[in-house]
């Protein structure tokens, strides 16, 4: 079987080596990758190709730095090329950017099985790019490999037992990733990961619907700042909001770091005490490296994390996040629940592709 995997960004990569390792140790599947440059720098690429020893993509359509339109449209024609070229049996995609829905698209347009990873996710705000992305790759899939129950129930509810797909729930690769490198992280991470506090939360800021708003983005900061005074912050900066912050003229007063590859990630996740984002990824990586979490968002696509209190979404006020620092450091967790599987999702999606694709 030979599979086309398509990634473009930092989460992306960090989800793809899980399925890749899989891959590697079978003669019998062959993996191409495409990366369509939509991050590039190496802090936000490189660095895991290289730490995650991810074979490198062998091609890359260097695809970034462009509006939404451009961005996507560049992809989809340079993913069918490859697809034509390729003639792979299969296209796997990942997650909710644009790189996730060129690839779908283009396969689906070739009549190639397409294959989401991440599938069924709702943040139910249109607003947002992911969620467009998402809803749209999910309805053009053959396989749709849930992380979550609350996925798998979102699709039913869309109607999609009517449609002419697959829905698998194989629990989260992004757990697979958290407990593969947690064993190698202590040996493997730099300096960047000692940071000079005993105590501290871990922040990323980096969704557009958050930095490109100044009004938004101001109320995010002196929350973050207040905090600081109280609990030393530990803040990863992505280049978009570095970029906006100083656009608006605004600082943020805490520990930056440049963004830091998976394994300083991994060594910062299990030293911090909470953790504060507005990213995807990094709301369960609080809960799987046993943090509560607040995520800088009105709504959530990992609703489950929520309802069992692990989680608080606080919108962009700089009191209303203080309070909820405030509210969440008098509470105590069990993070003993099995809510994203056992670890070997990308193991259940490669066999199941194996058990459905038809290879050439
Ligand atoms: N991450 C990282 N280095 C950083 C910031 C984030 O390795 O400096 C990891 C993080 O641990 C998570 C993933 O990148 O696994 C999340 O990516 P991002 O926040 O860009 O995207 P999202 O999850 O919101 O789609």
């Amino acid at each position: 079987m030979k599979i086309l995997t398509v990634v473009g960004a930092r989460p992306q990569f960090i989800k793809a080596a899980t399925i890749s390792r899989q891959v590697e140790a079978d003669p019998k599947v062959e993996e191409v990758i495409v990366h369509t440059g939509q991050h590039f720098d190496d802090n936000m690429s490189d660095v895991f190709f290289r730490e995650m020893q991810i074979p490198k993509p062998k091609h890359n359509m260097d695809v970034n730095a462009l509006g939404h339109g451009a961005m996507t449209g560049r992809m989809l024609e340079g993913i069918e090329k490859l697809i034509l070229a390729e003639k792979p049996d299969v296209v796997l995609v990942y997650g909710d950017t644009n790189s996730t829905l060129a690839g779908a698209l283009a396969a689906r347009k070739l009549n190639i099985p397409l294959a989401h990873v991440e599938a069924g996710l709702r943040s139910f705000n249109m607003r947002m790019p992911e969620e467009i992305n998402r809803i749209l790759t999910d309805r053009i899939s053959d396989f749709l490999y849930c992380p979550t129950d609350t996925a798998v129930n979102n699709l039913g509810q869309e109607g999609f037992s009517e449609f002419d797909s697959e829905i698998i729930r194989t629990g989260d690769v992004m757990y697979d990733a958290a407990l593969f490198y947690a064993n190698r992280s202590e040996e493997m991470s730099s300096e960047l990961s000692n940071v000079p506090f005993e105590k501290y939360a871990l922040a990323t800021l980096h969704r557009a619907e958050n930095t490109d708003d100044p009004k938004k983005l101001e109320q995010l900061v002196n929350g973050l700042n207040r905090i600081h005074q109280d609990l030393p912050i530990v803040l990863p900066l992505h280049p978009r909001t570095k970029k906006k912050l100083s656009e608006f003229g605004l600082e943020l007063e805490v520990h930056l770091l440049d963004p830091v590859g998976y394994f300083d990630m991994v060594e910062l996740l299990k030293k911090c005490s909470l953790v504060i984002t507005d990213s995807g990824g990094l709301q369960k990586e609080a809960y799987f490296f046993k943090n509560p979490c607040i995520t800088l968002r009105d709504q959530t696509e990992w609703v489950e994390l929520v309802d069992f209190g692990y989680n608080v979404l606080a919108p962009a006020n700089a009191n209303e996040i203080y309070q909820t620092y405030l509210a969440m450091t008098q509470k105590t967790f069990n993070f003993d629940r099995d809510l994203y599987g056992k670890g070997n999702a990308a193991e259940r999606i490669l066999a199941h592709l194996k058990d459905s694709v038809k290879s050439e």
